[in-house]
Order: C-alpha cells, then structure tokens, then sequence
C-alpha cells in the first residue's frame, strides 16, 4: 500500500477535476464528496485489466450443458456473460477439477472438463476467446474480449505420467495445483495430512519433484493451492519459476489447513510468486469456519450427500458429481450467517502487507463454494472489492496490481523461465529421460552408452532405485548411474 499522502494527493486532483468539468459545483469543499468518492474507485475499477485465477464452472459446462451466454440467478451461479461484463472480469482460470472418485479415469475426465471450455469460446466467439499467454490476455483485453484460460486441480489428472503433463500443456493448460484435497501417489495435500490411513510422503517424492522441473521447462504455473505445508516448501526449493497459489487465504486470520501461514507468504514472495484469495467464506472468516466446522453439522451434511448419491445413482456407474449434491451443501451452509464483506479485504490487506503490495491477487473459487461473503453474490460484484480497497487507503497503481497485475507479472516471468530452460538444454540426462527410454524399450546396451556418455543430473536414491526396477531395467543400468553420479 502507498502512502496516505498520495491517494490524499490523488483525490484532492480527482475532486479539481470533477470541478472543472462540472462549473457549478465550483464552491464545494475540497474534500471527496461520498459520491466522487464512488466515482473514483468505480473509474479504477472499469481501467483495470481484471484476472481471477479460480472459477468451478466448467462442471456446470460439461454436467449441466451450461451456457455461459445465459444470464442465470446467483443461486445457480457465480459466472455468465453477462455478470462477467458487470464485474469488468477480463480473464478467469476455469478449474479442470477433477473428483477423485474418478479413479482409473481421471485424464478422460480432465480431457471432457477442457472440452467443455473449448466448446463454451466456440459458442460465443465475439464476446470470449481462448487465452494461452500473458500476451494473449492482454490482446484479448484489447478486443474486448473476455479471456479464457484454463488450471488443472490435482495433480493426479496427469496419472504420474510425465507424458500426460506435456500433453495437458499442449492442449492448454496452463497451472496445476500439486495436489487436490487428496494425496496423491507424489505429493502430500493439505486435505488429509493428519488422515493415518492415507500413505504420505512428507512432502513430495522424488517424482513429484521432477514434475514441477517438468511444469517450469513446460511453462505451466506451478499452484501450490490445496497442498501440505511441506509440499509448498519443497515446491519452492525445487521450482525455477515464481509459484502462484490460484485460491489460498491467510491462515494468522482465519485458521483453516487450507490457507497460508505468514512465513508461507514471505516464502512466496522471496520466490516472486503471487497469492490469490479465496472468496470462501470458511477461508476469509474465523468466525464462520468455527460454527460451519462443526463435527456434529458435518456428520449430518456428509451423511445427506451420501444418501443422495446412494438415492440417485448413474445408469452407466460413473460418479455422481459434485453440481448435483452441490443444492444440498448449499441449504446447509445457508444455516450460519455470512460473514461481512470486509473479512474479505481483511485477507487481501494482510496478505498485502506481508508478502507485499506484489504478491497478492484475486482467485474467488467462484461456482466451488457454497458460502460466499455479504455483498459478493456472483462476479458481477467485483467492483464492491474495489471500493472497500479504496477506501482502506489504496491507490489506483495499487488496486490494478491486486485486480490483475501481480498475476500478469508471474506469468510472464513463468514464459520467460520456460525459454530459458528450453533454450539451455542440459546435456545431462533427467531421471524421466531414463524412465522415457526404458518405456520406449531401449537395449540395456544402448541406455549404459548413452548415460555414460551424457552423466546424469540425480542421485539414485531407493526411490528412484525401486522405481526403475519396476520398469525392468537390468542392474547394468542402475550400476551405470551410480558410476555416471561418481565422476
Ligand atoms: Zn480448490
């Protein structure tokens, strides 16, 4: 935040400005009336290019066959055309979510989440497009177009198949969060950390590792939303890149697992990365998350959605997803009050004064919760958060980096990290380049020449040992990167 002195400085010239044009109203006070007050943030608001980094709506596309041309009530839904445009949202992140019940299936299922976004740009070609880039944004901001991108949560989308990444890349993804509210085969989230009965890792395995070196020479944001605390500092030891968090809170304000301690906010803004904030009520209220976390209260909401899906079953067996359970969490979470508005901004502030001015931004989770705070009914309300953020003191420059710019910022550092790894090829051979080979079938002889002949850039620790056995390779190779790491 800058200095009152300025936006002092900066309303007294709005206030001359509005004299002038208007004559008449020469003799006011020059002190911002309430109205230029409004007038002002609604101006910053309108020039800001505006991105939000986390919306569920692509189950609504694909589940509900929506259209987002349709104007729908805020009941229903957070995001249509039309609240996009009175929100002046110039880029949202549609979440490629992926239920874990979707065992055995899950990239089929990212593949129909992402055509469901596709088919949405297809659908209205003049108001939306799809965006890839930081460039394409900001292009598209240009033509008035409300950019579309696209963040797969949970990395166990990709099937710990370091192919699958590089396809979901190429297909346009463009962040993943590690984890999902579930641990997955390489990463620990923070959904279950304190579950015994699910197998963790302490953080990420050496695999887990090797995707985020994956995602940075790919030029996918590495989101480490929904992940465990030892995840997120393993993900910032190992990442080139700066990380984002797409739809995380502060966990000094309210205390939720999912939300992120102050020297967490201080890590990331040492990394250069960027903080989003979740709209949650659970999230941004201690108050809420107290009352709504009851043990009793969730007993009885669990014990309804599973009666539900027992009592409406798919004909094929696939799962019953989350939009249609999702009316019953809703009428349950409507039994606790929402919180004010200004929880909200309490968060945006702290984060803001922590990791700094830089490293915070807006990831609503808009159509993913089912209690939003007082006032912020769908994103048509976006402009409510600016006016509360102007009137705690911060100015345009400021308001624009919460709105959009900080985030813009990372990912171009993000492209800029991938040319670089992509144009400084290693000589050395990774741990998946071995893997690829042995998938491919190489002979032992030909995998011993080439490690010898290259090195390779990993120790072979009893993880990857196992790993490789598993693939069939002969010891002759195990031996040749032992010797390689030696040299
Ligand atoms: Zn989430």
């Amino acid at each position: 935040m800058k200095s009152y002195k300025s936006l002092g400085s900066l309303l007294l010239l709005s206030v001359l400005a509005a004299a002038q044009s208007h004559p008449h109203k020469k003799s006011a006070k020059p002190t911002a009336s309430p109205k230029s007050k409004a007038e002002t943030a609604r101006s910053i608001h309108q020039s800001a290019l505006i991105i939000d980094t986390h919306a569920d709506t692509p189950q609504r596309f694909l589940d509900e066959n929506f259209n987002i041309g349709q104007n729908t009530p805020v009941d229903q839904g957070h995001i249509d055309l039309g609240k996009i445009k009175q929100g002046n949202l110039g880029a949202e992140f549609f979440s490629i979510w992926i239920e874990p019940e979707f065992k055995g299936h899950y990239a089929r299922r990212a593949m129909d989440l992402i055509d469901s976004v596709y088919q949405q740009a297809a659908r209205h070609p003049d108001k939306m497009t799809m965006a890839f880039s930081a460039d394409d944004i900001v292009h598209a901001h240009e033509q008035h177009k409300f950019a579309t991108l696209m963040g797969i949560e949970g990395g166990h989308a990709i099937e710990n198949d370091m192919r699958l990444l590089r396809d979901f890349y190429r297909l346009g993804v463009r962040y993943m969060t590690l984890t999902w509210s579930n641990t997955n085969d390489w990463a620990d989230s923070s959904g279950d950390v304190q579950d015994p009965n699910v197998k963790h890792h302490n953080g990420m395995t050496d695999f887990g590792k090797d995707v985020v070196r994956e995602m940075n020479r790919l030029g996918m944001i590495v989101d480490i939303s929904h992940v465990s605390d030892a995840t997120f500092y393993h993900a910032l030891l190992v990442s080139q890149a700066p990380v984002i968090a797409s739809h995380s809170s502060s966990r000094e304000l309210t205390n939720h697992p999912r939300n992120m301690t102050d020297d967490m906010l201080r890590a990331v803004r040492n990394n250069g990365g960027v903080v989003m904030v979740n709209f949650n009520s659970a999230f941004v209220d201690e108050h809420y998350r107290k009352v709504s976390s009851d043990p009793e209260k969730l007993k009885q909401r669990d014990a309804e959605v599973e009666a539900f899906k027992k009592a409406h079953p798919h004909p094929d067996g696939s799962p019953v997803t989350y939009n249609e359970y999702a009316p019953l969490e809703k009428k349950w979470a409507s039994q606790f009050p929402r919180p004010p508005l200004n929880s909200l901004i309490d968060h945006i502030d702290h984060i803001a004064k922590v990791a700094g001015i830089d490293h915070v931004g807006l990831g609503s989770d808009f159509d993913g919760v089912t209690s939003l705070p007082q006032g912020i009914d769908s994103v048509a309300d976006l402009p409510k958060i600016t006016e509360a953020l102007f009137q705690r003191g911060y100015n345009r420059e400021d308001i624009h980096k919460i709105l959009g710019g900080n985030f813009l910022r990372v990912m171009r550092e993000v492209e800029a990290t991938a040319r670089r790894l992509q144009t400084e090829p290693s000589t050395t051979l990774s741990f998946s380049e071995v893997e690829l080979m042995l998938a491919n079938r190489a002979s032992t002889s030909r995998i011993v020449e080439r490690i010898s002949e290259h090195g390779v850039d990993f120790d072979l620790t009893p993880e990857r040992r196992a790993r490789l056995k598993a693939q069939q390779a002969e010891d002759a190779v195990l031996d040749a990167i032992v010797k390689a790491r030696r040299k």
